[in-house]
């Protein structure tokens, strides 16, 4: 096992770990004990695999972006999960969850969304399968992203938006924890980031990490060699960002960049810079870092990106920042704007605006003429158009 994985007792160095509520222990309990053996059982890896190829578009290009490369003086590679099915990462985890739920017996599916990216996904594999799904929104998500809501909807899904707290993916997930409680034995929770009790931040690390294993294996065609100078990723949650490093981890000369949403500014007060901000606190199961005021109350979190807008972040995450493996760079939401153009105007890919995020942190590296980089585009811009309208009106 390597320095920065889970240890047995589910932590990252401190964070992580399985908070819950007693009546969850038995469900999460059995989903620990039988999960690696799940997923690294030939019969899940062989039908995983063939889906994610046929189904999901797999593997993603590795793409040499030139123009980009010679903006920012060195050689930039992007890793296209925005061309996979239904246009994210998010695809990846759903597939695996599902796949692995069914294995477990579990016959009802459900799910959190805020943006909606991973209840679209979440819907979309279960109506390949033939499994009913629950997908808990934020009120005020739902109206925000409408189109989700349809596709969800037209997927098969029951969505059913959420009153409580301020109506967005926080009181989202403590909802669909609260289905998981009444439900325990016939339904599985499709969490969709690498946070929630452990197994959960292991298990969508591993799912994701087919980002990483071909990454590896396309670079070496590229470039005749597996390991890039520099991985860059968005972190929300953080699970784009763990499937891009999973297979790096012990490599310690390639660095690691993160970029987590500054929203207007790390000292605005409207921001989701969780690690920038965040104090160690328990958030939906997990001890990480979390956004909260003096007396431990979690606190709103602001970005124009609905993807990063999350007051928690994976405990794999907040150990990489802290033991100093990662460098973490927050990111306003001007500057995702503006990298989200120039990736338009000079490569011809409009990004998600999450994946934006990332963009911009090629701003703030100073790089050599022959560093490799490679930069993980998370999703496709299609869901944040009228964001973008908006921004570039003039
Ligand atoms: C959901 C989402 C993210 C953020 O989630 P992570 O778990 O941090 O990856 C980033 N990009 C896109 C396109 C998303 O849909």
């Amino acid at each position: 096992m390597g320095k920065y994985s889970v240890d047995q007792y589910g932590y990252y160095g401190i964070y992580g770990g399985a908070y819950i509520p007693e009546i969850l222990h038995k469900c999460v309990d059995d989903l620990r004990r039988n999960y690696l053996r799940i997923i690294e059982s030939e019969d899940f890896q062989n039908e995983f695999t063939s889906l994610l190829r046929d189904y999901a578009g797999r593997p993603s290009p590795l793409y040499l972006a030139h123009r980009l490369s010679a903006r920012y003086g060195c050689r930039i590679y992007l890793k296209r999960e925005d061309l996979n099915h239904t246009g994210a990462h998010k695809i990846n985890n759903a597939l695996g969850q599902v796949l692995l739920a069914e294995r477990m017996g579990k016959k009802r599916i459900v799910a959190e969304t805020g943006a909606g990216q991973h209840g679209v996904a979440t819907a979309t594999v279960c109506a390949l399968r033939g499994l009913p799904c629950t997908v808990y929104m934020g009120k005020t998500d739902v109206e925000r992203q409408h189109l989700n809501v349809e596709k969800m909807k037209m997927l098969g899904a029951t969505v059913v938006p959420v009153t409580s707290g301020n109506m967005t993916l926080k009181d989202a997930t403590n909802e669909a924890i609260r289905d998981w409680c009444c439900h325990p034995e016939d339904t599985h929770y499709v969490i969709g980031s690498t946070v929630g009790p452990h197994p959960y931040p292991d298990m969508v690390a591993r799912l994701q990490s087919v980002i990483s294993a071909e990454i590896r294996v396309q670079l070496k065609a590229h470039e005749g060699r597996e390991k890039p100078d520099y991985l860059i990723a968005c972190v929300g949650g953080g699970s784009n960002a763990a499937g891009t490093i999973y297979h790096y981890l012990d490599d310690e000369d390639v660095k690691i960049i993160l970029a987590e949403a500054g929203g207007k500014g790390v000292d605005s007060g409207l921001t989701a810079a969780t690690i920038a901000l965040g104090q160690p606190g328990v958030l939906h199961g997990s001890y990480s870092l979390v956004i909260q005021d003096e007396n431990g109350q979690v606190t709103e979190p602001y970005s124009v990106s609905a993807g990063l807008d999350y007051p928690g972040v994976g405990p794999l995450h907040a150990n990489l920042a802290r033991v100093h493996r990662a460098t973490v760079i927050p990111i306003n939401d001007d500057e995702a704007l503006r990298a989200a153009q120039l990736l338009t105007r000079i490569e011809g890919i409009i990004p998600a605006l999450e994946s934006a995020h990332a963009l911009a942190a090629l701003e703030k590296v100073h790089f050599k003429p022959d560093d490799i980089v490679v930069l993980t585009v998370s999703g496709r811009g299609d869901k944040d158009m009228e964001t973008y309208m908006k921004y570039f009106k003039d």
